[in-house]
């Protein structure tokens, strides 16, 4: 591995301070920024000089994330990639959408350590963290192999924070990453079209309404009650229902913001009337929530089904006719391996790896 600081974790801060220290003007940080938002190396940002590229090449590494043999698995408008990282563990990002007005789903963690019971991620345990840089770096490669396949500018419409890993788990890197984003004098994405899912995590949600930033908030809440949402989450134990919900509502009050919540319809599990009945008690007065309900995408390593599209629907027509505003999603891509984790537990079964699980702690 590179012993040199990656690049792409730099920003205008840490990278002006460089600058100076060597005697440079602050504002080639943002030279080099310009560069690094494009992944080109050091020695191609032209407006350096040779010297300077060599001294920058000395402290820092030009190592983004590798695209060249990224893994894409295409399916009903969304296609799936592996990009590889440096110490060779692989990160999933997805388009969904066509190439010139798609949603960018990312990945924040190596795996995931919450172990839902539909999700491929918590199937293979949580290996590292991401850092800010590897996060973005998923943006700019999609843009990059995007831009390249097709004559279009290559940036998403929309980024959410839903792919592999539990964002609030790496809670810096996850803002970090969203600043970058969105600085202005920089990558500039809409700081409105990004939303952050959460399987809820109740002292980060509070944390999170305190930051000075219009990002959009998603919660899997996947049960209207907590003995259910146990079976399925276990998250349920450490942070129960009762006690996510008084933080989503202090969120709401807070910022003033929507929030949605996210709703895995599992056939015979949490889809029938008796659910929905449930939802609509707890949820009928409710200002500013939105339930985005998605057939679950099977993953072949539970016995979990999705409903019927017309259960789904009766489910759907329920809560509205409860007052609930909801809408049902396509669940993207199933014939690939679209449910998040998939694409890379694949990968570790026909490369016979087994991945190296971690404690991380933000
Ligand atoms: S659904 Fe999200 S939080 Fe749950 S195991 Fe999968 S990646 Fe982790």
């Amino acid at each position: 591995m590179n012993e040199r600081t990656p690049l792409l974790d730099q920003d205008a801060v840490s990278l002006g301070k460089w600058f100076e220290d060597i005697g440079e003007p602050n504002y080639r940080a943002r030279q080099v920024l310009k560069w690094i938002d494009q992944l080109e190396p050091i020695q191609a940002m032209s407006d350096l000089s040779a010297p300077l590229r060599d001294l920058l090449s000395e402290r820092y590494s030009d190592d983004y994330l590798d695209t060249s043999e990224c893994i894409e698995s295409v399916d009903e408008g969304t296609n799936r990639f592996l990009f590889k990282l440096q110490d060779d563990e692989a990160v999933e990002c997805v388009q969904i959408g066509p190439a010139e007005d798609y949603t960018a789903c990312i990945s924040t963690q190596v795996g995931c350590g919450l172990r839902c019971s539909f999700c491929a991620s918590g199937k293979f345990g949580l290996v590292r963290n991401l850092s800010p840089g590897e996060i973005v770096g998923q943006i700019l490669s999609l843009r990059k192999v995007i831009s390249k396949k097709q004559n279009v500018d290559g940036w998403p419409r929309h980024i959410v924070y839903m792919g592999m890993g539990e964002p609030f788990q790496n809670y810096r890197a996850t803002m970090d990453s969203i600043r970058r984003l969105i600085d202005s004098e920089g990558i500039n994405f809409g700081v409105r079209r990004i939303t952050v899912s959460t399987v809820g995590l109740v002292p980060e949600i509070y944390r999170f309404a305190n930051e000075d930033l219009q990002v959009g908030l998603a919660v899997s809440l996947h049960a209207p009650n907590s003995d259910l949402r146990r079976s399925i989450m276990p998250i349920e134990e450490v942070y129960p229902l009762s006690r996510l919900l008084t933080a989503c509502e202090k969120y709401i009050e807070k910022t003033g913001r929507r929030l949605t919540f996210e709703y895995v319809l599992l056939k015979d599990i949490n889809d029938g009337p008796k659910e929905a009945k449930k939802l609509i008690e707890t949820f009928k007065k409710w200002k500013l929530v939105h339930f985005n309900l998605i057939r679950y995408n099977p993953i072949g390593m539970t016995k979990l089904r999705p409903p019927a599209p017309a259960q789904a629907k009766a489910f759907m027509n329920r809560l509205r006719d409860g007052g609930i505003h909801v809408t049902l999603r396509q669940s993207p891509g199933k014939k690939i391996n679209a449910a998040c984790g998939q694409l890379r537990g694949l990968e570790y079964e026909k490369h016979g790896v087994r991945p190296k699980l971690a404690e991380v702690s933000d």
